[in-house]
């Protein structure tokens, strides 16, 4: 698709971010672009609209970027998944292992109905490990896991393979 190449060319790689040897990938620079943007959600849309999805679960932070407006644009309902401690009611809580220490994350309890049609979206997959705590929050819930859906992808780092064979669709990979 021609939108991809005008996609990835608005997404900013900073070396040495937050730390050394890390090659950051920064997708507030394709936000500044209208139209990249809007092609990144459209794409998205094309894909998704449709195939009765009834639910949009994004990531916090920037999964609620993307995940909000293709939620809308195929009315589906906005699930946030959050760090800890941010959601007022009653919810599942997913710990999981990042490289340095643990990370969190939380959903209502009663968002997502037994056998709903889940999409869950992030801005980037890199090991994995966090789509997969968004995925076991969703089981949890007996919600169905249709796909999961990221702008970019490390491949190096093998993230798809954590995820259980469950369909991972992605825009742009960066090696
Ligand atoms: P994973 O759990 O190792 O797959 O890491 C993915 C999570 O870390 C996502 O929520 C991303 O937003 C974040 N992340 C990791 N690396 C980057 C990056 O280079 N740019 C933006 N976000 C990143």
């Amino acid at each position: 698709d021609p939108r991809i190449h005008g996609i990835k060319s608005q997404i900013r790689v900073v070396p040495d971010f937050p730390k050394p040897g890390i090659m950051f990938q920064d997708i507030t620079t394709l936000l500044l672009d209208p139209k990249a943007f809007k092609d990144t959600i459209d794409l998205f849309v094309e894909r998704y609209k449709g195939k009765n999805i009834s639910v949009v679960a994004g990531i916090e932070a920037r999964g609620f970027v993307f995940g909000a407006p293709i939620a809308w644009a195929i009315g589906a309902k906005f699930v946030p998944l959050r760090k800890p401690r941010k959601l007022p009611g009653k919810v599942y809580k997913e710990e999981y292992i990042l490289e340095y220490g643990s990370d969190c994350l939380e959903m209502h309890v009663g968002a997502v109905e037994p056998g709903e049609r889940t999409l869950v979206v992030d801005d980037l997959i890199a090991t994995g490990g966090t789509l997969c705590a968004a995925m076991n929050l969703l089981e949890r819930a007996e919600a169905e896991v249709v796909e999961c859906a990221c702008v970019i992808e490390l491949p190096d780092l093998k993230g798809r393979e954590r995820l259980n064979g469950k369909p991972l669709y992605v825009l742009v990979e960066s090696h």
